[in-house]
Order: C-alpha cells, then sequence, then structure tokens
C-alpha cells in the first residue's frame, strides 16, 4: 500500500490524480496534502510518501516552473506524465444561487482559465487561493451563499457543496499536466506499457545571444529528437544568461538521447536532466467520452457517413426515419406531441428588469419556454448588438425565476459549448442557417436546437440544414419558419406558411412558425398566429416586450403583455389540426 503526497488538501486536482494514479497501479494507498512543493519533496526523501504528483503546466498559465525547479532540486525521480482535464465547475454551500454569487475562490490559474465565465457573472469578485481543494474547503467552511469556488466535481461531494454551473473554463479542452514522481534514484512502481512514449525534461542555461539558443535545440534537432514543450526565465544572478525548460521525446538510456544531451553540455553555460519517464498516452484522464474534439480538429473532421439509405437526400431527418413524429424534450417539456407550445419573450435581453417582468408575464399568461437573445445578428454593426454573456445570465436567472426553460441564439462556434450550459434551447438564427460548422458544433452540444430558415432558403436546404445536427448525433431539433424574402415589400418578410404542412410531410421534427419576424408589424402578428396553429404547426416564437415603443432591437414587431394574452386566447379558440395522412412521396 502506497502513500502519496500532493500539494493542496482533499479536493484538489492533484490529489484526485494521484488517487488515479495510485487506482490504475491497483494499490488502495491513500494521500495527504502538504502547502508547498518543497514539503512535498521532503516527504518523499523522509520517506513518509512513496509518490508525490505536481502539476506541471497549465493550458493558459503555461509551465509550472516552480514544480520543475523542484523536482530538479531535489533529484526527484520522474515516473509518469498524465494529462488531467481540469473540468471546473462553480460550487455553492447548498442551496445558493449562481445569480448571487458575488465572491469567486480559486487557484490564480483557474481564475485565467474560466476569464470569460468569470466576466459573465455580474458583481462577483475573483479572489485567488493557493489551490481548489482549499477554495471548496473556504466555502464550505464559511456556510456563505454569496461566496462560490471553481474547483473538480469531486470536491463538491467531499465538502457537501452544490453545483451552481458546469463547464466555466473558456476552453471546454482545458487541461492540466501533472508529473508522477519518487524519492531520488527510486524506480517507477507501474509497468511500463507495451511500446509507451518516453519523454524527457531539462533544464538549460544559454547566453543570451544570436544563435545561442537554436544552437541548444538544434542539438536536439541534428539527433532526430522531437522537442515537446519549451518555457523560459531570466537566470538570477547570471547575467544575460536565460534558463530553458524543455522537455522532448525519447528516454536518457536510448543512444541518440544520450548523444544529444553530450552535445547540449559543450553548448550550454548549465545542463540539468531532470529524467526521463512514461509520455501521457490518448485524451486527458476525465475528458467525456462525448466531448468534442480540440476546434482546430473539429472542422477538419471526416463527414459522418450517412445511414443506411431510404432514398431522401436527408435520411434522418425525412419522416420515413420516425414515422410517428419527433417529440423533443426541453427539461420536462414536450414539443411535438399534440400539444402546442408558444415560446415568447424579447428580441433582446436588455436588462434584468425586462427580462424579469417579461419572463413573469408570459409565463403567467401561458408561455411555455422563454425567449431572449444576447448575441445579436445585426444588419448594422452600429445597431444594438446584445448584451452578450451578462445577458445570457440574465435569461438564464430569469428563466429560473419563472420556471421556464430557456431560448438563445449562437452566433459562433465559440459561444456553443458555454450557451449550452446556461441555457436550455441553442437558436440558430435564420443569417446562420448554413453556418455549417456552426451547425455541426450545436449537433455536439446535447442541448435541443431551434432551427430558423434562412430568408434565401429553399424548404429542402432547411432540411439539409438539420440533417448536419442530427448527424452529429443531436435528434432534438426544432424546426421554425420565419419567413422568407420576395418581392413583397408591405411586409418585413413573407411568412411561407405553406412550409408548415410541407415540412410536416417531409420530416418528423417538429415544426414552429415565428410571425413576429414574418410579418414585422406586431398588429398582424395576432391573425398569422392562428393560421400558424390551423395549419399545423406546433408552436410559436412570438416577440414580447413590456414596452414595446422602447425595444432596443425590433420594437415594430413586439407585442405587449395584453397583445400576448389575447394572441393566447384567440388560440385556445384553434383546434389542433389532424396530423398528416402518410403520403407516398413522403420520403423526402
Ligand atoms: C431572433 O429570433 O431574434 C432573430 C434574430 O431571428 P432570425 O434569425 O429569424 O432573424
Ligand atoms: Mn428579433
Amino acid at each position: 500500500m502506497t502513500i502519496g503526497v500532493y500539494q493542496g488538501v482533499e479536493g484538489a486536482h492533484s490529489q484526485l490524480v494521484l488517487a488515479h494514479y495510485l487506482r490504475a497501479l491497483g494499490d488502495d494507498g491513500g494521500g495527504f496534502g502538504v502547502p508547498a512543493y518543497r514539503q512535498l519533496a521532503t516527504a518523499l526523501i523522509a520517506q513518509r510518501a512513496g509518490v508525490g504528483v505536481l502539476p506541471i503546466e497549465t493550458a493558459i498559465g503555461g509551465t509550472v516552473r516552480e514544480a520543475y525547479d523542484v523536482v530538479a532540486e531535489f533529484e526527484l525521480a520522474p515516473y509518469a506524465e498524465i494529462a488531467w482535464r481540469t473540468d471546473h465547475r462553480l460550487l455553492g454551500v447548498r442551496g445558493a444561487a449562481l445569480a448571487g454569487v458575488r465572491e469567486v475562490l480559486a487557484h490564480p490559474l483557474v481564475l485565467a482559465e474560466c476569464g470569460h465565465f468569470l466576466a459573465g457573472l455580474r458583481d462577483a469578485r475573483a479572489i485567488p487561493c493557493e489551490d481548489t481543494g482549499i477554495a471548496a474547503r473556504e466555502v464550505a467552511r464559511g456556510g456563505n451563499p454569496a461566496v462560490a469556488a471553481l474547483a473538480p466535481a469531486a470536491a463538491a461531494a467531499i465538502y457537501d457543496l452544490d453545483e451552481l454551473a458546469r463547464n466555466c473554463a473558456d476552453d471546454p479542452a482545458t487541461y492540466t499536466r501533472f508529473l508522477v514522481v519518487g524519492p531520488p534514484g527510486s524506480a517507477a512502481p507501474h509497468a511500463r506499457g507495451e511500446g509507451s512514449r518516453r519523454k524527457t525534461s531539462l533544464i538549460f542555461a544559454v547566453e543570451e545571444r544570436v544563435g545561442s539558443l537554436a544552437a541548444a535545440l538544434g542539438a536536439l534537432a541534428n539527433r532526430g529528437i522531437n522537442g515537446d514543450r519549451l518555457d523560459s526565465k531570466p537566470h538570477l544572478g547570471h547575467g544575460t544568461e536565460r534558463l530553458f525548460y524543455v522537455d522532448f521525446d525519447g528516454d536518457v538510456a536510448d543512444a541518440n538521447v544520450a548523444a544529444a544531451l553530450h552535445d547540449l553540455r559543450a553548448i550550454c553555460k548549465q545542463t540539468v536532466v531532470i529524467g526521463s519517464y512514461d509520455a501521457h498516452a490518448g485524451a486527458p484522464i476525465g475528458a467525456p467520452a462525448d466531448a468534442p474534439p480540440p476546434r482546430s480538429a473539429a472542422v477538419r473532421e471526416r463527414a459522418p457517413r450517412a445511414p443506411s439509405a431510404n432514398g431522401s437526400p436527408f435520411p434522418r431527418v425525412a419522416r420515413t426515419a420516425n414515422p410517428l413524429g419527433s417529440v423533443v424534450r426541453v427539461g420536462g417539456l414536450t414539443v411535438g406531441d399534440g400539444s402546442f407550445t408558444i415560446v415568447a419573450g424579447p428580441c433582446s435581453v436588455e436588462s434584468r428588469e425586462q427580462i424579469v417582468a417579461t419572463a413573469q408575464a408570459v409565463a403567467a399568461r401561458g408561455a411555455a419556454m422563454l425567449r431572449g437573445g444576447a448575441f445579436k445578428p445585426r444588419t448594422s454593426p452600429y445597431a444594438f448588438q446584445g448584451l452578450g454573456w451578462d445577458g445570457v445570465e440574465l435569461l438564464a436567472e430569469a428563466g429560473r425565476a419563472s420556471g421556464l426553460p430557456t431560448v438563445s441564439e449562437v452566433m459562433s462556434i465559440d459561444q456553443v459549448e458555454r450557451m449550452a450550459a446556461r441555457i436550455d434551447v441553442l437558436q440558430i438564427g435564420a443569417r446562420n442557417m448554413q453556418n455549417f460548422d456552426l451547425l455541426r458544433a450545436v449537433g455536439r452540444s446535447g442541448r435541443p436546437v431551434l432551427l430558423k430558415r434562412g430568408f434565401a432558403a429553399t424548404i429542402d436546404e432547411m432540411l439539409a440544414a438539420a440533417e448536419y445536427i442530427l448527424a452529429e448525433g443531436n435528434p432534438n431539433v426544432i424546426l421554425c419558419e420565419r419567413g422568407i424574402r420576395t418581392f413583397e415589400p408591405a411586409t418585413r418578410n413573407t411568412l411561407d406558411l405553406s412550409a408548415v404542412p410541407v415540412l410536416r410531410e417531409r420530416s418528423h421534427l417538429p415544426v414552429f412558425v415565428d410571425p413576429s419576424h414574418g410579418v414585422g408589424v406586431s398588429r398582424w402578428v395576432a391573425p398569422l398566429c392562428r393560421a400558424a396553429k390551423a395549419v399545423g404547426a406546433h408552436g410559436l416564437l412570438l416577440e414580447v416586450h413590456p414596452n414595446p415603443s422602447e425595444a432596443k432591437s425590433d420594437k415594430e414587431q413586439a407585442l405587449t403583455f395584453d397583445e400576448f394574452a389575447q394572441v393566447v386566447d384567440e388560440l385556445e379558440r384553434i383546434p389542433l389540426p389532424d396530423a398528416p395522412r402518410a403520403h407516398p412521396g413522403a420520403w423526402r
């Protein structure tokens, strides 16, 4: 049974990595935390612990030089590198609410990795502290619902905390590299995997002058050795020398590595070999099996294969794929099951007062979901562009307060993951209906998607766009007719209600209508709501504002609360039409 040591307290990522390493050894040992890396080294040297775990590189903060320095100074033996997905969650005391958080405690590197999330938390101050476990422990000890910590999910269980938000990192792929080390001169207790890649870490010093770094790196390159990471800092007390931290492929026992190190010693002022260890293989530990691949790879990914042909150009979306029609679930709500769903709210979230008042008003008058744009696709760059992440938080808050699930538009791939963590349904706007990379990204988001028809898109082009989302494994798509551009200028767009029966015949997906953007004039919205229900739509998307004349976007088409109430009343009198009958040409 091995006793391990890590920096921090229970719930710190280092502790989780240690537990993982020991588990993989089949060792049911445990570990203890120490406040500093040096104490970790002395615990190993004094044989109070058999292995230690240190973070050596974070995705945003870069090299943790102090950890490398301690390994080098105490001549600890590196065993293995472990890439660990640092899944940052916001944890608060039981019953705390995200909207009430005023202070967020976290390790400074974690604060850096969650910059966007923190910027979106109104009125909350970021407070650096020594480590993630300590942050969680302090929150639990304080018992104050206004104080939360960014920490891994495991810390919530250890300290009995509630999870207030997940996926808080700016980049969902964020991970940290840890080094498992042992006492000086010791050998790793784990068996080396067959064909496992070895890595070596080194610190060298060179004079700051033209070509000195190139010469040092050339010593590796000349022997065909691949460098993996390079970082530097001034060599204090040594004039203009700089210290370079480099990791490269290979083991000091390899002949080419030994030769390269010989060359390096001749070139460099100082060379400290930290040692060779097993490189991490595969994706970071803890990355969800369905995690999106790194962004750069996502766009170049192989196209998904079409399912066995049913003759349709959009086989997953075609009615034949689900002749009874699909039901999309949004939280406890069902869409497309024969009920009629009204989604209402402002074009743009403008303020807490505006969105909370609208949420309450539309909830009381029969809306099933709350809409609100935070990222607005505006024709003019000078028009109101939306409140961004602040708007998303306000919409989420209003949704929670009113009990309504929320819908908001995502305009770019990098908004998808974070929006999916806050909002129930991701809207793809008309202007993005054929933004295929964005369609793929929402297809992997795990959230239902409201796909609006492009204003110059045919019905089949809309279905093909939906196919992109389904092809990524997301079956929860609601199609939304919102008007197309024709020669007719009397209305904002021409609301193509004929698309409803056509879409219902060609596809099993629920179909909504958005008369607000369709006609663009509030007094014509009501009759088109009735028509949409009569023609077979499964629901409506409606713009409602407490004071339309003051709306920051689409003021001409917004309904007042009273007008909305009247629309809902009138709709009660329109019966739901029968489901479309099977049609021989329905494969399309
Ligand atoms: C909206 O719903 O506010 C919107 C921008 O819609 P569309 O993409 O249909 O123009
Ligand atoms: Mn609008």
